[in-house]
């Protein structure tokens, strides 16, 4: 069985212990990943500083050639990734699964190589003219979770190298084999260090976050790990991007084509078994169209064919892991003794974290499905007669990552877009990321943004340049 490897300063690191990895569709050994003690994370970020300033004194259209470079590796090895995803994460290789992961790793990495970020004039009179340029931050903690391993690494990667930083990432101690091999093949275009892994649970993402040689935390993952994050920066005064947790509401206007948009509600419930921060979790819909939502809904739900994502015929995977498994069974088995209508769909297997796909009707706010982010496939349908009352339940909670207002008409629903309390409104699309951009949360789902020109800046600081004439 194979022990997958760290990458340290260009090379492949003995472990010094390491622990076994399970397929969580039928728990299949699937090798062994490395574990880092306190030294490997010295080392790891020593490399990360000795490489930084070459790596920063190269052209910028040097770095994007390089950047184009590691896009070119991607593609060639996504089929290879995209199974070490599906037998590692659960996410099925068809439909919006591992390939789909796969080629939004290459598009995140080749659009960030394609913008220019050139000094900008910000004044200029007579007596003076002042330049705002962005220099990089140094060395960037990367710390991903579990749900999108990949795709979610190269976000924070590659802006971060694209600007002149260099890296020290940290996968989820649920994921780290197939981005530890990512990890591996990219550093081929790269030199020595510029890009470096650490693995274990939280104290390693701790030490890395608290480690005095870093200048930036890019962190995706819980609010309560999120908290944790902020106080270690305060070590290092360490700028942060924050993408925590979402509890993304969506509204369908009253009178909507429930048939048109039942299959986009669906996978925007559904994707990735609902581990997707910005997943609808929580479907307000009004009274007179409960019954066409529930119905829509059960259809497709019910044509879903649920198991072991290498069998090309699957979209529904498993969960990712016991610990998720176990919380989501325990949302669900709240709402079924709260007396709401649980509608179960799919041919479970009898091996493997898997649940049915549910749709919870007959069921408020205040119970435990609505108000706590589920991160699974268990979608609460929330009936409404005033949409007035449905704005206020959609603002209602502390989450602020996503939300989505669907309507015939768009104009409608974008007035109403503005008084939704999320980094983002989506209108008749739920989830719709895309690498121009920006993304991020508001209130407790982060701050900071990435993607797009926007995310480039995130991972620099500003020098102005101030020149008396
Ligand atoms: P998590 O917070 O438990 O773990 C995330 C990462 O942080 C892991 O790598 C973990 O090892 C590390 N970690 C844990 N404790 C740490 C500490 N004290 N210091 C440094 N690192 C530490 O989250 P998870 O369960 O892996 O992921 C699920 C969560 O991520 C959900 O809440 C989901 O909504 C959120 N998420 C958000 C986005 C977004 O873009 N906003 C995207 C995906 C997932």
């Amino acid at each position: 069985m194979q022990t997958y490897q760290n990458t340290v300063d260009g090379t492949l690191t003995e472990p010094a212990s390491h622990y076994e990895i399970f397929n969580p569709a039928n728990g299949q050994s699937l090798g062994f990943a490395p574990e880092s003690d306190e030294q490997e994370v010295d080392r790891a970020v020593q490399s990360a500083v000795d490489a930084q300033k070459s790596w920063a004194e190269r052209s910028d259209q040097e770095r994007c050639e390089t950047v184009q470079k590691i896009a070119q590796i991607l593609e060639e090895n996504s089929e290879y990734l995209a199974e070490l995803i599906t037998r590692e994460q659960g996410k099925p290789l068809s439909g919006p699964g591992s390939r789909f992961e796969m080629q939004a790793c290459v598009g995140w990495t080749q659009v960030p190589a394609s913008l220019k970020l050139a000094p900008e004039v910000v004044y200029e009179d007579d007596e003076r003219k002042d330049t705002l340029h962005r220099v990089p931050l140094g060395v960037v903690a990367a710390i991903v979770p579990w749900n999108w391993p990949l795709m979610i690494a190269i976000w924070q990667i590659i802006p971060a190298i694209r600007m002149g930083n260099t890296v020290v990432l940290k996968p989820s101690e649920y994921t780290p084999i197939a981005t530890l091999e990512m990890v591996r093949l990219i550093n081929q275009a790269l030199p020595a260090g510029v890009l470096n892994t650490v693995t274990g649970d939280g104290a390693i993402g701790s030490k890395l976050t608290h480690h005095p040689d870093t200048n930036k935390i890019m962190f995706t993952g819980s609010e309560a790990t999120g908290r944790r994050i902020i106080e270690a920066s305060a070590r290092n005064l360490s700028p942060i991007t924050l993408e925590l947790g979402g509890n993304d509401a969506a509204i369908v206007m009253p009178g909507t084509d429930i048939k048109a948009i039942a299959m986009d509600l669906f996978w925007g419930a559904f994707l990735n078994m609902g581990q997707t921060c910005a997943c609808i979790k929580r479907l307000y819909v009004h009274d007179d169209d409960y019954e066409a939502v529930m119905s829509e809904l059960s259809a497709i739900a019910s044509q879903m064919k649920l198991g072991d994502g290498m069998d090309e015929s699957v979209l529904i995977g498993p969960l990712q892991n016991n610990m998720q498994f176990e919380k989501v069974k325990e949302l669900i088995s709240d709402a079924r003794s709260g007396g709401c209508d649980i509608r179960e769909f799919g041919d479970v297997p009898n091996k493997g974290y898997f649940l049915p796909l549910t749709l919870v009707g007959n069921i408020k706010d205040g119970q435990r499905l609505v108000d706590e982010e589920q991160f699974g496939p268990a979608l609460p349908i929330i009936r409404y007669s005033e949409l007035e009352d449905a704005i206020g339940c959609a603002n209602r909670l502390e989450a602020g990552l996503g939300a989505s207002l669907w309507a015939d008409n768009a104009t409608d629903a974008s007035e109403l877009a503005t008084r939704l309390e999320a980094g983002t409104v989506w209108i008749n699309q739920h989830g719709a990321i895309h690498p121009m951009v920006p993304f991020g949360g508001n209130k407790a789902s982060g701050y900071g943004v990435e993607f797009g020109i926007e995310g480039l800046k995130a991972v620099t600081q500003s020098r102005v340049i101030s020149i008396k004439k």
